[in-house]
């Protein structure tokens, strides 16, 4: 019998009236677990459980704040093994990436733990005789926090940890394809002692608790990550009252590959940004675009590359791929990898359901690439959020950094050069929120502002210290001695 993972308000674990089912991507016959399926009532619960513990817990010093993030942090490393195999289990992605993820989440909890000590504010001299100024960081009230499931864990902690640490309370709404992660999460809090009501957990349809969430009284704010659409209709109705939104949505990442680039290293890194963790990262390349001259060359090196990637249950070793996270996302790539087949001819590898054997128990699909693709196709313009990689011929840098932004979307965008001048032409003229150099376009670190421009974001950034200015406000005093 699988377990059941109860939703959590005002320090209680509630008893499910009902539960949904949290399936293995890699073998759907496993339940990893039941989750309850969360209530508008519920949600206005936790939300008056979060306005009435807000007092207390922005009371108190931000270091007792931080000195309990770093319990939370404890707490998932001793579960680092469990955290990475149940989060494989859940979303699909390989182990070492799983656990990889779990690492991230512990230093996001570390990271914040320690701005407790610090929480920026300003001190600057005052044109006046003995006035003193300065401007301190208040916390913004109950926040909601919504969730995609491609980073189970690490979106959650990105969220969490800031919002914790600036003295908010906050309901955290999880992804319904892999809630596990965060519901250990917010075990962790519960476990440090962090006091009732501050933190509250609410599984359960988007749909539902989405819209409870958005209209419920106390609410000060949301941070989304998620989808365009789901994005675009809570920014609607968060403005109908004045919310504050932070949204991180849809990406559709170029590489742009030239001429003068190590070789070998830039095949590896396209392989790697366009199909790892099954090409669901948001800051996943979607396109590569390569300059003519090795385009021939390069082409051939990333198919073969590409051919030798081993796809199955990320959970054994040797996997490169895991599945597809549900029915859904197979589908939407399936329907993609068509769409493909009529504008940019045959695939030059994959383009095809995987089956046969334990393939059968999943939803494991071929990492697939279209070339000659041009800039208006719709796998050219389009999220598919799945193993599919346009590739793109440009006739010079130029030619390709118009049309590596000629996209609704700007998150990510990598450029695979030796030419320092081009390093930062591209720096300069791309427009995206996120840029790599020699490196994959996917695979960021928690230290430095994450998010995107255009179609892709809204609000402030997310992570490093630029994470304060959506989670505070400043309290500017004048003051004369
Ligand atoms: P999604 O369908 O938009 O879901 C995201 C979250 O929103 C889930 O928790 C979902 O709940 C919830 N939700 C659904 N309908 C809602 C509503 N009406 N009101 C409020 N919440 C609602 O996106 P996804 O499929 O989970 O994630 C994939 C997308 O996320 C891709 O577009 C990807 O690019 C994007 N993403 C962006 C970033 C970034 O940093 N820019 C990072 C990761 C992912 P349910 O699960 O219950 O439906």
């Amino acid at each position: 019998m699988p377990n059941t993972y109860p939703n959590y308000i005002n320090g209680e674990w509630r008893t499910p009236a009902s539960t949904f089912e949290n399936r293995n991507p890699a073998n759907t016959s496993e339940i990893v677990g039941l989750f309850a399926k969360g209530t508008a009532q519920e949600v206005n619960e936790a939300a008056d459980a979060a306005q009435a513990a807000l007092a207390g817990w922005a009371g108190m010093t931000a270091p007792a704040r931080g000195a309990l993030l770093f319990k939370v942090a404890d707490i998932l490393e001793r579960k680092f093994d469990q955290l990475g195999e149940e989060m494989t289990r859940e979303e699909g992605k390989t182990l070492p990436e799983a656990k990889g993820e779990v690492r991230r989440a512990i230093n996001i909890f570390r990271y914040f733990g320690g701005e407790g000590s610090r929480m920026p504010g300003f001190l600057v001299p005052s044109e006046r005789d003995r006035v003193q100024m300065f401007a301190i960081r208040k916390p913004i009230g109950v926040v909601g926090l919504i969730t995609p499931w491609n980073f189970p864990i690490a979106i959650p902690a990105w969220k969490l940890a800031p919002a914790l640490i600036c003295g908010n309370t906050v309901l955290l709404k999880p992804a319904s394809a892999s809630p596990l992660s965060a519901w250990r999460i917010v075990e962790a809090c519960h476990e440090a002692g962090i006091p009732k009501g501050v933190v509250n957990f609410i599984a359960g349809s988007g749909g539902t608790i989405g819209e409870a969430l958005v209209k419920a009284g106390p609410l000060k704010a949301v941070s989304f990550t998620g989808s365009c659409e789901v994005g675009n209709w809570l920014h609607a109705e968060a403005s109908k009252r004045r919310l504050r939104i932070q949204l991180e949505m849809g990406g559709k990442n170029p590489t742009i590959v030239l001429a003068d680039a190590d070789f070998n290293a830039a095949v590896e890194n396209v392989a790697n940004a366009a199909f790892f963790s099954t090409g669901q990262k948001c800051t996943a390349t979607s396109r590569v675009i390569v300059e003519e001259a090795i385009y021939d060359k390069f082409l051939d090196a990333l198919v073969a590359r590409t051919k030798k990637l081993t796809v199955g249950d990320g959970m054994k070793p040797g996997i490169d791929i895991g599945p597809a996270v549900d029915q859904g996302a197979l589908d939407t790539i399936l329907k993609y990898i068509e769409i493909g087949r009529q504008e940019a001819g045959a695939p030059l590898a994959g383009g095809n359901r995987l089956t046969g054997g334990d393939y059968d128990k999943g939803y494991f699909v071929e990492p697939t690439i279209f070339a000659g693709v041009t800039e208006n196709m719709r796998i050219a313009q389009e999220e598919i959020f799945g193993p599919v990689l346009a590739v793109m011929k440009a006739k010079d840098f130029d030619d390709a950094m118009k049309i590596a932004n000629n996209i609704p979307f700007g998150l990510s965008a990598s450029v695979q050069t030796s030419n320092v001048s081009r390093v930062f032409e591209f720096i300069h003229r791309m427009e995206a929120g996120l840029l790599t150099v020699n490196l994959p376009s996917a695979g960021v670190e928690y230290q430095l502002p994450f998010g995107g421009t255009k179609d892709s974001s809204f609000g402030p950034k997310e992570q490093g210290p630029a994470a304060f200015e959506f989670y505070s406000d400043y309290k500017t005093v004048y003051l004369k001695y």
